[in-house]
């Protein structure tokens, strides 16, 4: 058997993360046993289209890898798979229960159900269609709809007994029949209800494994008896666990989680995404926290899927875009960071030298975004913008600006005769200073540091400077001399 999984969302907004989890399960799922993922949009509920959505879905997919094997843009062998442009399919079987007595047309007005649900709602009964169009006489139908009443589709719903449902994670779940409704299969516009419609098009599309949110679990009976209706196999159902917050609320942007494409624009790796996303409701070993794209795709199966409630921890996945972003070589850092740093300087940045300066950051960084404050002044020409207070700082220099600026005289005239400009020569010859003119190291270089990075905070000094390069560190530096002598 081949395995066959499915992604099928609704395009109705952005996709989150909780979608991408499900998307990345079915993903590896298929991957682990070689077999196919397909990408099916259900947009058969034509209320809550919108706009873009498609794209947005396409583009986290493929941002993170997670290529689909067939797909509306792709076709394949069942094509279409868009739900909106196999309305023919979903409505000849509804035809076919309705013909085979599994279903019946209902022809009650909204006026009508909603005046059943107040009525029951004031006797505290569950709302639930009443079934009075179920056992309408051949003759009232035929009355009916000789006035064009429109109409919709309801499956017809055993009254007694149970529906027993399997679920991969859970086991075995009866349902008893008298709790369910006879829901609606196909609307009056001709369009499929959503149990109708995925169904027929997990059975088509050959779905082996059908994974989605443990929201769809109370629907399970619902399809089970489709399937029965139809007389065919049912595919295996994994439901997976719901996300939720730090304080085990539902999950939403004040716990951290956004959209997923919000991270990439936060300066999240893909690959760091997939692992924190594999590790909500899945585990390896119970103990392994970083686990790379090979390793999940052998080791995923359903059976380590979890049905407790998975925590999502913004820190966690900010630590781990770290450990991913110490892992990158420094060309491949660059790579990833210098879209992030073009956009804030608007300028083109240059690989090479970015590759020279990703190892004086790769340990200080958590997102692709902090390279823009820790490594802009590399590449910003003319004079830096910074507060001149921060070159006295508050410990010796501190209301002493003719102090501080003959302290960068004595650090410019002699580095200015240095023969290389290599980091260790440059150490060399600044730190015997700092002792000569009774400060700490420390206090010294931190007048050196704003001066040729305008920061307070920056990337190891001598090492900077050596990037930096001759000439505008001691550009930087003599006009850092001039602000404070002028002040002094
Ligand atoms: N269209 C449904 C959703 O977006 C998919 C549920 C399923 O995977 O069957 O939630």
């Amino acid at each position: 058997m081949t395995v066959r999984t499915r992604y099928a969302p609704s395009p109705t907004g952005e996709p989150h993360i909780g979608n991408i989890r499900t998307a990345l399960f079915a993903w590896l799922l298929a991957k682990h046993h070689g077999g196919q993922f397909l990408l099916r949009i259900e947009d058969t509920d034509r209320q809550r289209l919108v706009e873009g959505a498609v794209e947005a879905q396409m583009e986290t997919l493929r941002w993170l890898g997670l290529e689909w094997d067939e797909g509306p843009d792709k076709g394949g062998p069942h094509a279409p798979y868009t739900q909106s442009e196999r309305l023919d399919i979903h409505q000849e079987h509804a035809e076919r229960l309705l013909a085979e007595g599994w279903a019946y047309r209902c022809y009650c007005s909204s006026e009508r159900l909603s005046e059943v649900r107040k009525a029951q709602q004031a006797r505290k009964d569950p709302p639930r269609y009443d079934r009075h169009c179920r056992d309408l006489s051949p003759e009232d139908r035929a009355r009916i709809e000789a006035d064009n009443t429109p109409a919709v589709v309801r499956f017809k719903t055993p009254l007694t007994g149970e529906t027993f449902t399997h679920d991969a994670l859970r086991g075995e779940v009866p349902f008893a029949n008298d709790t369910l409704d006879d829901f609606v299969i196909l609307k009056s516009d001709g369009y499929p209800t959503y149990h109708l419609a995925a169904i027929v098009d997990d059975h088509l599309m050959e779905i082996t494994h059908v994974i989605r949110g443990e929201e769809w679990i109370s629907s399970l009976p619902r399809h089970v008896l489709i399937y029965q209706a139809f007389g065919w196999e049912p595919p295996v159902f994994v439901h997976v666990s719901r996300i939720l917050g730090s304080d085990r609320a539902k999950l939403s942007k004040r716990h951290g989680a956004h959209a997923a494409l919000a991270y990439r624009e936060m300066g999240y790796l893909p690959e760091a995404i997939i692992n924190f996303l594999a590790l909500l409701g899945w585990s390896l070993d119970d103990k392994t926290e970083i686990i790379d794209l090979d390793t999940l795709i052998r080791a995923f199966d359903t059976d380590r899927l979890l049905t407790n409630p998975a925590v999502f921890n913004a820190e966690k996945l900010e630590w781990m875009n770290g450990v991913y972003i110490r892992n990158l070589s420094p060309e491949g850092l660059a790579e990833r960071a210098r879209p992030f740093l073009e956009g804030a300087l608007g300028q083109p940045v240059d690989a090479q030298k970015l590759a020279q300066i990703a190892p004086l950051i790769q340990e200080r960084i958590k997102t692709l975004t902090d390279v823009v404050e820790m490594a802009d002044f590399f590449f910003t020409e003319g004079p830096l913008k910074y507060d001149p207070a921060n070159l006295l700082g508050k410990k010796s220099f501190a209301g002493e600006p003719a102090r501080a600026a003959d302290a960068l005289a004595s650090v410019i005239s002699t580095v200015e005769t240095l023969d290389g400009w290599g980091h260790e020569a440059l150490e060399a010859a600044v730190r015997p200073l700092a002792e000569e003119m009774g400060v700490k190291a420390g206090e010294l270089f931190a007048v050196i540091r704003v001066a040729v990075t305008g920061k307070t905070a920056a990337p190891p000094l001598f090492e900077t400077m050596s990037v930096l390069g001759r000439d505008l560190s001691l550009e930087r530096l003599r006009a850092a001399r001039d602000r404070l002598a002028a002040a002094g």
